[in-house]
């Protein structure tokens, strides 16, 4: 049931999308004058080692956050310099976006400074706390007894008191006892493993309980794209869902690769691992979309492996 280990992929493609979307919302919702909840249905272990033996299993940053790592440290020209010669900004266009900035500044403050390669990756939970402030609360839901030991351990590391507390629990379940939060103001952000079938229902029926419990807060969904019925009908069913509730949303995806099947040269046939993902957000901040017309050509355009790498905003 609990073989997925987020810690196979830190720092990968997928998760450049999301906690990019992510620190775009929390820098938008944290540390005002009222507080702000943040619940993380699906917390992880909260730190990665990028040169540990999980990651190095399949070294997928090196086709993520590494990319941009490397970019940042040749300097903005040379990124400026791929994205021209892609054609995917114009030359009009001055700076990297802040979505990417933002987005390095915060994995390279989990390293130490000037270090040659960042080996800290910090998954969502960490992330989170960076950015709350005051009274803003942070509920982290992880189920896997290991991932939820190490989140404890490496949560304590940060003091961080009451800000946070860590539910060794079923995280569709478990928002409910928060919703509506007493600020009234909350983020809550949902990144199954989707390994069990059932992820995507039960993504779908959370969103939309929770909808119905608080109309007004921020709902950020992660989802695979990849060739499945329920993978496909998810996207579209949180889009059926927001429509009828009349709800804004924001549903923003990054495709780095081709999803066919790779024949090596020993004749044998490969599955190309996630080409594909996607960020679906409901009541998303009035500035996200055009923060992200300017982030997506140049994330997609650094990570693109093969010439079917897009992005689509919606
Ligand atoms: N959100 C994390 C991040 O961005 O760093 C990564 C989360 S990982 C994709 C999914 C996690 O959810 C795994 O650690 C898994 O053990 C945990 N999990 C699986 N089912 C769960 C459930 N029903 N409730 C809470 N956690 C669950």
């Amino acid at each position: 049931m609990f073989s997925y280990r987020h810690a196979f992929h830190a720092g990968n493609h997928a998760d450049v999308l999301k906690h990019a979307v992510l620190i775009a919302l929390l820098k938008h919702l944290a540390g005002r004058d009222t507080a702000l909840m943040v619940l993380d249905t699906h917390a992880g272990a909260g730190l990665y080692r990028l040169d540990g033996d999980y990651a190095n299993t399949s070294g997928e940053a090196i086709n993520g956050v590494y990319k941009l790592l490397s970019d940042k440290k040749r300097g903005i020209v040379q990124v400026k310099k791929a994205l021209l010669a892609a054609n995917s900004v114009t030359k009009t266009d001055e700076k990297q976006s802040d979505i990417l900035s933002d987005y390095i500044e915060t994995v390279l403050s989990f390293n130490a400074k000037g270090a040659e390669k960042p080996t800290i990756y910090p998954g969502s939970p960490f992330i989170i706390q960076r950015f709350l402030q005051g009274r803003d609360r942070l509920k982290a839901f992880e189920i896997h007894p290991t991932d939820s030991k190490t989140l404890a351990a490496n949560l304590a590391q940060l003091e961080a008191g009451r800000q946070i507390a860590i539910l060794k629990e079923d995280g569709f379940e478990g928002v409910k006892k928060f919703l509506p939060p007493p600020s009234k103001r909350a983020l809550l952000l949902c990144d199954p493993s989707y390994e069990m079938k059932t992820d995507y229902a039960r993504v779908v029926a959370m969103v939309t309980d929770a909808l119905k419990r608080f109309p007004t807060g921020t709902y950020a969904v992660w989802y695979p794209i990849i060739p499945r019925p329920e993978a496909h009908d998810l996207p579209r069913k949180l889009k059926t869902l927001a429509n009828r509730v009349g709800k804004p949303f924001l549903n923003v995806s990054l495709t780095v690769k081709s999803s066919k099947l790779i024949k090596t040269a020993e004749g044998e046939v490969e599955r190309p691992g996630l080409p594909a993902s996607g960020m679906f957000v409901i009541n998303p901040p009035f500035t996200l979309k055009a923060a992200l017309e300017v982030a997506m050509p140049q994330i997609a355009t650094l990570l693109g492996q093969d010439a079917n790498a897009a992005y689509t905003i919606e």
